[in-house]
Parts: structure tokens; C-alpha cells; sequence
């Protein structure tokens, strides 16, 4: 049973969503619409990779919704240069503004760091999201707390990540 959706009036039976597949389970034969077998869809990793090369939007991958996977647009693509400034000009930040960032903002900025590659597709990261400084503030004297207690609970680790210079630094 084919488990991957196209639409016929649309697909142009080039074969690319099979090309791309990074797990090649989409069959394409020359001249055919492209097949997903239900036995394959399993090995998915639900990377919407298939969708977002299709040149006319034809295809939807199983458990997915065409608004996970929008089309690649080749004129929003940063240029060489504009990558290699964006490379460039990273920085680590310490300083801070006493600015609260708007919710729709942090939420749009985790929306686009979900994209970041890991592993399968698997997304195993786990995002705490802090609106306040106040609660930044208890994170971090959290933190502190628990590194005071590392040369009992953990010396090894305590002398590499050097926390009682940390400490000090904090106190
Ligand atoms: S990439 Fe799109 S148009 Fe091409 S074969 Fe696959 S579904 Fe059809
Ligand atoms: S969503 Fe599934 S079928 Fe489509 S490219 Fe990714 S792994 Fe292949």
C-alpha cells in the first residue's frame, strides 16, 4: 500500500522526491508516480525533505502536513558573502539588556532552531524557555548550589570544569 500522498494532477513524475530521500524508501520508476510502501514508511524520518524538493508541491510524506514542510525558495537564501558575515560575526554575548524579549518572538526563534540538524531527525533536545530575570537569576544560584556540593558528590568532575573558580566568580 502506498503510504505517500501525490497528487497526479501535479506530479511531474521526475523522480526527485525519491533522489533526495536521505533513507531512499521512495520508489521511482521512469515515467511513474513515486511509491512509498507501508513496510518502508516505517524507516521515514519524517524530515519532509521529499516535500520541500518537489517542484510542484505534490507529494506529502506520511505524518506529515504541507505547512511542516514549505518549499525551498531560492531567493531568500543567504549569498556567500552574506553566510560568510553571518559566520564571521558570531559572537559569545555576556551583556545583556533589561529588555523582556516578546513570547511570539522566543517561540518564532524556537520554531526555527527546531530545524537545526540532529541525529535521524530525533529532535531529542529539550528547550527550557526562562521569561524572566528573575528566574534566569534562580537557575543560575541553582546552579551554583549544586556545583558547591561537587567536590563531595563528584571531584573528578569538579576539578575539570574548574567550578570552584565558578564559584568565587559568582560569590
Ligand atoms: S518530486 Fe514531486 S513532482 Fe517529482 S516525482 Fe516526486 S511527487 Fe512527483
Ligand atoms: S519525509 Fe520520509 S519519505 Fe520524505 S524524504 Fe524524509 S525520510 Fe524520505
Amino acid at each position: 500500500m502506498n503510504v505517500f500522498t501525490v497528487d497526479h494532477e501535479l506530479c511531474r513524475k521526475d523522480g526527485i522526491c525519491a533522489l533526495v530521500c536521505p533513507v531512499h524508501i521512495i520508489d521511482a520508476e521512469p515515467g511513474s508516480y513515486p511509491v512509498l510502501d507501508k513496510h518502508k514508511a516505517v524507516y521515514c524520518l519524517s524530515c519532509g525533505q521529499c516535500m520541500a524538493f518537489c517542484p510542484t508541491l505534490a507529494c506529502t510524506a506520511p505524518g506529515l502536513e504541507r505547512e511542516d514542510c514549505r518549499p525551498l525558495s531560492a531567493q531568500d537564501m543567504p549569498t556567500p558573502r552574506q553566510a560568510d558575515e553571518l559566520a564571521f560575526s558570531r559572537r559569545s554575548v555576556r551583556n545583556f539588556k533589561d529588555k523582556t524579549i516578546p513570547r511570539e518572538d522566543l517561540i518564532d526563534l524556537l520554531e526555527a532552531v527546531r530545524f537545526a540538524p540532529t541525529a535521524k531527525n530525533t529532535q531529542n533536545l529539550r528547550w527550557i524557555l526562562l521569561e524572566s530575570r528573575e528566574r534566569v537569576v534562580q537557575l543560575a544560584e541553582l546552579v551554583v548550589a549544586w556545583m558547591r556540593e561537587l567536590p563531595r558528590i563528584d571531584p573528578e568532575l569538579d576539578e575539570a570544569m574548574h567550578a570552584g573558580g565558578l564559584v568565587r566568580a559568582w560569590d
